[in-house]
């Protein structure tokens, strides 16, 4: 990532930071440098530049009234939600930035059983919108990602996710029906169709559908500030299994069928490497937590027991270690309903060459669906980071070979660097596939990880120096996949300041694109950068 130049603030910071404070409050302005450090850095992104303040707003017209004084001074601003992230999104490029920190904004400002809708402010957690729902028996479409015990709607929605009722229902902004969205200049866009009193959202579709542009812009358009999502009843059936596949073709062709066969509310399956790392990871208290989840999850004490017990005999050690390891769920309003799906997946499975294994690791992810972050961390403290393409069905398979063969060519470099690789495969309604590869190295962990890693986690993890050579290599070869996604047209969440967007977009897009992007944000102080747009002055 470049630095930033010739972006010539028109105030001094003091004179701002007295400004934001007089919006927000004293106390929901922070320059102490641990904050301003951990706000500068994502999961894979170190710190280049340093945020100058981190502000959280407490409601919309704030937001508004912040955006439009940091505009004036002349800073940049990045939105952030948990930081969960690993493309750069919210990292500052240069020192003149302020961090808006939407995690204040958490309330659920409306939920409506009549209208089957939700708004919430966008710095609510996944976990927190759950279980309020939960306790009305109401469920989002799309639940979350495996990182909503801490990543918010706001995030989710601005680079859009995988996981939790994706196989039914397709990623994130697919459930949302409107936003409530400050652009940078400060106006505050309403979309969707809003009911009598134009402020209270109930659907979508009203024209051309401005909830879909800001939707996975990754906050360069704009930030969400409320966002109202659908709802469906809670599944009241819901079954899982597990199957092992002797290939990654075989395993691909299996989750193919399943998804244009619509039965799995979610699929997600590992590949040896994943596996190994999986099993080294496997921890005392990681067991202990996760065999309550599994007993509590189960309707009766008998059965939940039942499930426990298999998983603590080694229920994690039944994948045989070539394998390519898939879980999947189905789940609807009636028992048969879920019977009749469980068996066609067992089918296709099985017709594709799978056997079926014990479902441990199937029934531990819709028990604990959003565990503790400790997976940012490899087994003993490696760094760790993904990327991914979501790919169509057809082409998934040549995409993993292609990685594959990648591998093969740079095996050296990468057993003396010690990167260890893995996959995570899920599909996304009836026609896609993330293939997200995955890379650990022996690189020191940093401010952003021991913010959300849980200590007694960490406390048990080795910390290692930096290791410039191996990181080097992981952001080569991370670079070089993401060329053989591009050369597949396979489309991206999170995209950042990692993935080609504008560049790769044909000229009429990229004129309307820019063309949007000069009137909600004509200074480019919204992540600049991000998405690939010229990041200051004219396009
Ligand atoms: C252990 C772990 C597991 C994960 N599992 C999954 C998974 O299962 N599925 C998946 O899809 N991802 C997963 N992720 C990736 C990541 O957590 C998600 O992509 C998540 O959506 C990030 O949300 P956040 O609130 O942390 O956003 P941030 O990282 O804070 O921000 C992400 C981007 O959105 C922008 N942004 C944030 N909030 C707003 C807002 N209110 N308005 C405008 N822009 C905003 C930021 O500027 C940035 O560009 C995982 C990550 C980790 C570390």
């Amino acid at each position: 990532m470049e630095q930033e130049t010739g972006f010539a603030p028109s105030a001094d910071l003091s004179g701002l930071k007295d400004a934001l404070a007089a919006i927000v409050g004293d106390d929901h302005v922070g320059d102490d440098l641990t904050t301003r450090q951990l706000h500068s850095e994502d999961v894979w992104v170190p710190a280049r530049a340093t945020i100058a303040l981190v502000v959280a707003p407490g409601s919309t017209d704030e937001v508004a009234a912040v955006v439009r004084a940091a505009s004036d001074a002349g800073y940049a601003v990045a939105p952030r939600g948990a930081g969960m992230s690993y493309t750069g999104g919210y990292v500052p490029v240069h020192d003149r930035t302020i961090s808006l920190d939407m995690t204040r904004m958490d309330r659920i400002l409306r939920l409506s059983r009549d209208d089957m809708t939700v708004t919430v402010e966008a710095g609510a957690t996944w976990v927190a919108v759950n279980e309020a729902l939960a306790a009305q028996g109401l469920r989002l479409p799309f639940w979350g990602p495996m990182s909503g015990l801490s990543s918010t709607i706001g995030g989710g929605i601005s680079q859009l996710n995988a996981m939790f009722g994706a196989g039914h229902y397709g990623t994130s902004s697919e459930s949302v029906v409107a936003l409530t969205v400050v652009t940078a200049t400060g106006e505050v866009v309403r979309t969707g169709a809003r009911g009598p009193d134009g402020d209270t959202p109930h659907y979508r579709h009203f024209g051309p559908d401005l909830t879909g542009l800001f939707c996975g812009d990754c906050g360069t358009l704009g930030v969400k500030a409320e966002v109202t999502m659908r709802l469906i009843a809670a599944p009241r059936f819901e079954d899982t299994a597990s199957f092992s596949f002797p290939t990654g073709k075989a395993l691909l062709d299996a989750m193919a069928e399943i998804a244009r066969s619509g039965v799995a509310a979610e699929t997600c399956a590992f590949d040896p490497g994943l596996t190994v790392i999986r099993m080294k990871r496997a921890s005392l208290m990681g067991d202990v937590k996760t065999l309550g989840a599994v007993v509590a999850k189960e309707k009766s004490l008998g059965k939940g027991l039942l499930a426990a017990a298999k998983i603590a005999i080694g229920g994690r050690n039944c994948i045989p270690p070539t394998d390519y390891p898939l879980h999947f769920a189905c789940e609807g309003r009636s028992k048969a309903g879920v019977e009749a799906d469980m068996a066609e997946a067992r089918r296709i499975c099985a017709a594709a060459g799978g056997s079926e294994i014990e479902n441990t690791i199937a029934k531990v992810i819709r028990a604990m669906p959003f565990p503790p972050l400790n997976s940012m961390l490899g087994p003993t403290g490696e760094a760790w980071v993904p990327c991914h393409g979501v790919a169509s069905l057809s082409t998934a398979p040549d995409i993993l070979a292609d990685i594959l063969a990648v591998y093969d060519r740079r095996r050296a470099e990468m057993d003396a660097a010690e990167v260890h690789t893995g996959f995570l495969f899920t599909t996304m309604a009836s026609n896609a596939i993330v293939i997200e590869p995955v890379f650990f190295w022996p690189q020191g962990w940093r401010k952003i990880h021991e913010s959300a890693v849980e200590p007694a986690h960490l406390a048990r993890l080795t910390q290692r120096p930096e290791d410039p050579d191996a990181t080097a290599l992981v952001t080569a070869l991370r670079k070089e996949l993401i060329e053989i996604f591009a050369r597949y047209g396979t489309g991206h969440f999170q995209i950042g300041r990692i993935y080609p967007y504008r560049e790769s977009r044909d000229a009429g897009s990229k004129a309307l694109l820019d063309a949007i992007k000069g009137v909600v944000d004509p200074d480019r102080i919204l992540n600049p950068g991000v998405l690939g747009f010229p990041a200051g002055g004219a396009a």
